[in-house]
Protein backbone atom coordinates (compact mmCIF):
# COMPACT_ATOMS: atom_id res chain seq x y z
CA UNK A 1 0.00 0.00 0.00
CA UNK A 2 1.19 3.04 -1.54
CA UNK A 3 0.48 6.26 0.11
CA UNK A 4 2.41 9.36 -1.51
CA UNK A 5 0.70 10.17 -4.87
CA UNK A 6 1.65 8.95 -8.06
CA UNK A 7 3.97 10.61 -10.64
CA UNK A 8 2.66 10.65 -13.90
CA UNK A 9 4.09 11.03 -17.13
CA UNK A 10 1.62 11.70 -20.15
CA UNK A 11 2.36 11.40 -24.14
CA UNK A 12 -0.26 13.41 -26.09
CA UNK A 13 -0.55 14.71 -29.87
CA UNK A 14 0.72 13.47 -33.23
CA UNK A 15 3.96 12.91 -34.04
CA UNK A 16 5.60 14.29 -37.56
CA UNK A 17 7.96 12.91 -39.82
CA UNK A 18 9.02 15.49 -41.67
CA UNK A 19 10.84 14.22 -45.48
CA UNK A 20 12.05 17.40 -46.20
CA UNK A 21 11.95 20.91 -44.68
CA UNK A 22 8.16 21.97 -45.40
CA UNK A 23 6.53 18.48 -45.92
CA UNK A 24 5.96 15.22 -43.06
CA UNK A 25 3.87 12.54 -42.35
CA UNK A 26 1.91 12.88 -39.58
CA UNK A 27 -2.30 11.99 -38.61
CA UNK A 28 -4.92 14.11 -36.79
CA UNK A 29 -4.39 13.69 -33.16
CA UNK A 30 -4.99 16.77 -31.89
CA UNK A 31 -4.01 15.74 -28.24
CA UNK A 32 -7.03 16.62 -26.14
CA UNK A 33 -7.15 13.39 -24.40
CA UNK A 34 -3.77 13.88 -22.85
CA UNK A 35 -4.32 17.25 -22.30
CA UNK A 36 -7.27 16.69 -20.57
CA UNK A 37 -5.59 13.83 -18.81
CA UNK A 38 -2.74 15.90 -17.56
CA UNK A 39 -5.25 18.64 -16.27
CA UNK A 40 -7.49 15.63 -14.16
CA UNK A 41 -4.10 14.12 -12.66
CA UNK A 42 -3.00 17.99 -11.98
CA UNK A 43 -6.31 18.34 -10.24
CA UNK A 44 -5.97 15.43 -7.99
CA UNK A 45 -2.43 16.64 -6.80
CA UNK A 46 -0.54 14.62 -8.54
CA UNK A 47 2.98 15.79 -10.08
CA UNK A 48 2.33 15.39 -13.84
CA UNK A 49 4.75 15.60 -16.68
CA UNK A 50 3.38 16.02 -20.50
CA UNK A 51 5.43 15.09 -23.11
CA UNK A 52 3.78 16.01 -26.32
CA UNK A 53 3.78 16.25 -30.04
CA UNK A 54 2.71 19.85 -32.40
CA UNK A 55 -0.19 20.72 -31.00
CA UNK A 56 -2.92 23.68 -32.50
CA UNK A 57 -3.41 24.80 -28.30
CA UNK A 58 -1.29 26.38 -25.76
CA UNK A 59 0.06 24.31 -23.01
CA UNK A 60 0.53 25.85 -19.98
CA UNK A 61 0.26 25.12 -16.36
CA UNK A 62 1.88 21.82 -16.67
CA UNK A 63 5.44 20.77 -16.59
CA UNK A 64 5.90 19.49 -20.51
CA UNK A 65 8.42 19.35 -23.00
CA UNK A 66 7.25 19.35 -26.63
CA UNK A 67 8.68 17.13 -29.38
CA UNK A 68 8.13 16.76 -32.84
CA UNK A 69 9.15 13.18 -34.10
CA UNK A 70 8.38 9.82 -32.94
CA UNK A 71 12.32 9.32 -32.52
CA UNK A 72 12.43 12.44 -30.11
CA UNK A 73 9.31 11.25 -28.30
CA UNK A 74 11.33 8.12 -27.44
CA UNK A 75 13.94 10.30 -26.28
CA UNK A 76 12.04 12.19 -23.96
CA UNK A 77 9.92 9.17 -22.51
CA UNK A 78 13.39 7.54 -22.03
CA UNK A 79 14.81 10.97 -19.72
CA UNK A 80 11.75 10.39 -17.86
CA UNK A 81 10.76 6.90 -17.32
CA UNK A 82 12.06 5.97 -14.02
CA UNK A 83 11.06 8.98 -12.63
CA UNK A 84 7.24 8.22 -13.06
CA UNK A 85 5.14 5.72 -11.23
CA UNK A 86 2.53 6.08 -14.03
CA UNK A 87 2.90 6.10 -17.94
CA UNK A 88 -0.03 7.03 -20.21
CA UNK A 89 0.87 6.71 -23.72
CA UNK A 90 -2.25 8.58 -24.96
CA UNK A 91 0.61 10.13 -28.20
CA UNK A 92 -1.08 9.15 -32.00
CA UNK A 93 3.19 7.96 -32.75
CA UNK A 94 3.70 7.47 -36.59
CA UNK A 95 4.90 3.77 -37.12
CA UNK A 96 6.90 4.61 -39.77
CA UNK A 97 9.43 7.82 -40.23
CA UNK A 98 10.87 8.26 -43.97
CA UNK A 99 14.02 6.77 -44.13
CA UNK A 100 15.58 10.08 -45.81
CA UNK A 101 15.22 13.75 -45.04
CA UNK A 102 15.66 15.98 -47.83
CA UNK A 103 17.96 18.91 -46.85
CA UNK A 104 16.19 20.81 -49.64
CA UNK A 105 12.55 21.39 -50.62
CA UNK A 106 11.99 18.20 -53.18
CA UNK A 107 11.02 19.67 -56.22
CA UNK A 108 7.72 18.39 -58.20
CA UNK A 109 8.37 16.74 -61.65
CA UNK A 110 4.69 16.44 -63.90
CA UNK A 111 6.02 13.19 -65.28
CA UNK A 112 7.58 11.06 -62.83
CA UNK A 113 6.72 9.28 -59.85
CA UNK A 114 7.81 9.63 -56.68
CA UNK A 115 8.84 6.74 -54.20
CA UNK A 116 8.92 6.80 -50.68
CA UNK A 117 10.91 4.71 -48.18
CA UNK A 118 9.91 4.79 -45.35
CA UNK A 119 11.54 2.61 -42.14
CA UNK A 120 9.95 1.78 -38.62
CA UNK A 121 9.73 3.53 -35.59
CA UNK A 122 10.55 2.12 -32.29
CA UNK A 123 7.76 1.29 -30.35
CA UNK A 124 8.03 3.05 -27.28
CA UNK A 125 5.39 1.65 -25.08
CA UNK A 126 6.49 -1.65 -25.98
CA UNK A 127 10.18 -0.17 -24.66
CA UNK A 128 8.31 1.02 -21.31
CA UNK A 129 6.62 -3.05 -21.25
CA UNK A 130 10.59 -4.35 -21.39
CA UNK A 131 12.17 -2.03 -18.92
CA UNK A 132 8.78 -0.86 -16.41
CA UNK A 133 10.02 -1.89 -12.95
CA UNK A 134 7.46 -0.71 -10.87
CA UNK A 135 5.40 1.28 -13.21
CA UNK A 136 1.49 1.31 -14.09
CA UNK A 137 1.58 1.28 -18.04
CA UNK A 138 -1.05 2.61 -19.65
CA UNK A 139 -1.58 2.77 -23.65
CA UNK A 140 -4.42 3.84 -26.15
CA UNK A 141 -5.06 1.99 -29.22
CA UNK A 142 -6.90 3.50 -31.90
CA UNK A 143 -8.77 1.00 -33.48
CA UNK A 144 -11.00 0.46 -36.98
CA UNK A 145 -12.02 -2.98 -36.48
CA UNK A 146 -12.20 -5.78 -34.25
CA UNK A 147 -11.97 -3.55 -31.07
CA UNK A 148 -11.55 -5.52 -27.83
CA UNK A 149 -9.20 -8.68 -29.38
CA UNK A 150 -7.19 -6.05 -30.87
CA UNK A 151 -6.64 -4.34 -28.20
CA UNK A 152 -5.97 -7.28 -25.58
CA UNK A 153 -3.29 -8.39 -28.05
CA UNK A 154 -1.65 -4.80 -27.65
CA UNK A 155 -2.01 -5.68 -23.50
CA UNK A 156 -0.38 -8.36 -23.76
CA UNK A 157 2.26 -7.81 -26.36
CA UNK A 158 3.53 -4.32 -24.65
CA UNK A 159 3.23 -5.56 -21.01
CA UNK A 160 0.44 -2.77 -19.96
CA UNK A 161 -2.36 -2.64 -16.67
CA UNK A 162 -4.60 -0.63 -18.84
CA UNK A 163 -5.34 -0.29 -22.54
CA UNK A 164 -8.09 2.01 -24.34
CA UNK A 165 -9.35 0.58 -27.44
CA UNK A 166 -10.40 4.03 -29.48
CA UNK A 167 -12.78 3.01 -32.26
CA UNK A 168 -11.91 5.75 -34.68
CA UNK A 169 -13.66 6.59 -38.07
CA UNK A 170 -17.28 6.34 -36.93
CA UNK A 171 -19.61 7.90 -35.16
CA UNK A 172 -17.45 11.84 -35.30
CA UNK A 173 -15.71 9.90 -31.80
CA UNK A 174 -11.88 10.06 -32.47
CA UNK A 175 -8.79 11.86 -33.16
CA UNK A 176 -10.70 15.64 -33.11
CA UNK A 177 -13.43 15.11 -31.76
CA UNK A 178 -14.56 16.23 -28.10
CA UNK A 179 -15.99 12.54 -27.64
CA UNK A 180 -14.27 9.08 -27.81
CA UNK A 181 -15.85 6.11 -28.60
CA UNK A 182 -14.35 3.15 -26.46
CA UNK A 183 -13.79 0.51 -24.71
CA UNK A 184 -11.17 -0.22 -21.33
CA UNK A 185 -9.83 -3.37 -20.75
CA UNK A 186 -7.21 -4.76 -18.00
CA UNK A 187 -6.07 -8.11 -18.06
CA UNK A 188 -8.78 -10.63 -18.97
CA UNK A 189 -11.41 -8.43 -18.16
CA UNK A 190 -13.34 -5.41 -19.94
CA UNK A 191 -13.91 -2.85 -17.24
CA UNK A 192 -15.96 -0.46 -19.79
CA UNK A 193 -17.66 -2.63 -22.80
CA UNK A 194 -17.96 -0.14 -25.89
CA UNK A 195 -19.04 3.60 -24.61
CA UNK A 196 -19.25 7.03 -26.18
CA UNK A 197 -18.40 9.09 -23.38
CA UNK A 198 -17.02 12.90 -23.64
CA UNK A 199 -13.51 12.88 -23.09
CA UNK A 200 -13.46 14.58 -20.13
CA UNK A 201 -15.69 12.20 -18.71
CA UNK A 202 -13.00 9.38 -19.39
CA UNK A 203 -10.14 11.52 -18.18
CA UNK A 204 -11.65 12.19 -14.57
CA UNK A 205 -13.03 8.27 -14.77
CA UNK A 206 -9.22 7.03 -15.41
CA UNK A 207 -7.25 8.93 -13.19
CA UNK A 208 -9.55 7.99 -10.26
CA UNK A 209 -9.02 4.03 -11.75
CA UNK A 210 -4.93 4.19 -11.78
CA UNK A 211 -4.95 6.20 -8.73
CA UNK A 212 -7.10 3.59 -6.69
CA UNK A 213 -4.86 0.53 -8.73
CA UNK A 214 -1.68 2.56 -7.77
CA UNK A 215 -2.54 2.67 -4.00
CA UNK A 216 -3.78 -1.18 -3.71
CA UNK A 217 -0.24 -1.99 -5.92
O1 LIG B 1 0.36 -0.75 -31.70
P1 LIG B 1 -0.42 0.52 -31.65
O2 LIG B 1 0.24 1.67 -32.38
O3 LIG B 1 -1.86 0.40 -32.02
O4 LIG B 1 -0.43 0.88 -30.09
C1 LIG B 1 -0.96 2.06 -29.60
C2 LIG B 1 -0.28 2.44 -28.32
O5 LIG B 1 1.13 2.31 -28.45
C3 LIG B 1 -0.53 3.88 -27.94
O6 LIG B 1 -0.59 3.95 -26.53
C4 LIG B 1 0.68 4.59 -28.52
O7 LIG B 1 0.95 5.79 -27.82
C5 LIG B 1 1.78 3.57 -28.37
N1 LIG B 1 2.81 3.59 -29.43
C6 LIG B 1 4.12 3.85 -29.10
N2 LIG B 1 5.09 3.86 -30.09
C7 LIG B 1 4.76 3.61 -31.37
C8 LIG B 1 3.42 3.34 -31.72
C9 LIG B 1 2.47 3.34 -30.73
O8 LIG B 1 4.41 4.08 -27.93
N3 LIG B 1 5.71 3.62 -32.29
Amino acid sequence: MRNHLPRILITTGPTREYFDPTRFLSNPSSGKMGWLLAQEAKAQGCPVKLIHGPLAFKVSDIPSISVTSALEMFKAVKKNFKDCDILIMSAAVCDYRPQNTNQQKIKKSASQNKILHLVPNPDILKWAGEHKENQLLVGFAAETENIIQNAQKKLIQKNLNIIIANEVGTDRAGFESEYIKFSLLEHNDTIIPIKRWRKSKLAQFLIQLILKKFHAH
